[in-house]
């Protein structure tokens, strides 16, 4: 039986919360960089810094975003987003996020799933599984954070530990 933790500093989700209500009504998203580890049945994450797409003006034409949906049209600039945020924090990058402001959607939508299958079928964090951490709120004291990682045709939802 597989054990997943998954730790969030709060440094890093406090920058993402800033990223994710600066957008908001429209949802946003971005990528996360920390370390990860694997042994025996234990994989953890630590998800150590966070960058927001919607931040960077160079980074404009590689989404498209509603306040119902947020896609990465570009793979290739996403992947030059990644690069940013392991050179500015000196990390791996090990996986996405993304908003769903003013929303009780909990859960990721259909086409959230199919983008972290997608990413997983990849083989993008090979031999990891691509983490994604989803943001929502009602209002902005109230947020939940959930974490989503794909493992063949599982999806495991955990609720991340946030690390002071
Ligand atoms: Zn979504």
């Amino acid at each position: 039986m597989l054990n997943v933790n998954v730790n969030f500093f709060s440094s890093a989700l406090n920058s993402l919360k800033i990223s994710a209500f600066k957008q908001s009504p429209i949802e946003t998203g971005g990528v996360m960089v920390g370390t990860r580890s694997w042994h025996d049945d234990n994989l953890e994450f630590n998800i150590l810094g966070v960058l927001g797409v919607g931040d960077f003006t160079e980074f404009k034409h590689i989404y498209t975003a509603s306040p119902n949906e947020f896609i990465c049209t570009d793979r290739l600039g996403w992947a030059n987003l990644a690069l940013k945020a392991v050179k500015t924090f000196g990390m791996s990058y090990i996986g996405d996020w993304h908003s769903h402001p003013e929303s009780s959607l909990t859960h990721l939508s259909r086409r959230d799933i199919h983008g972290l299958a997608k990413q997983y079928n990849l083989g993008q964090f090979a031999p990891f599984p691509p983490l994604h951490i989803l943001l929502n709120w009602q209002t902005t004291i109230d947020c939940n954070i959930s974490a989503y990682i794909i493992l063949g045709d599982f999806i495991l939802c955990i609720e991340p530990r946030i690390i002071d």
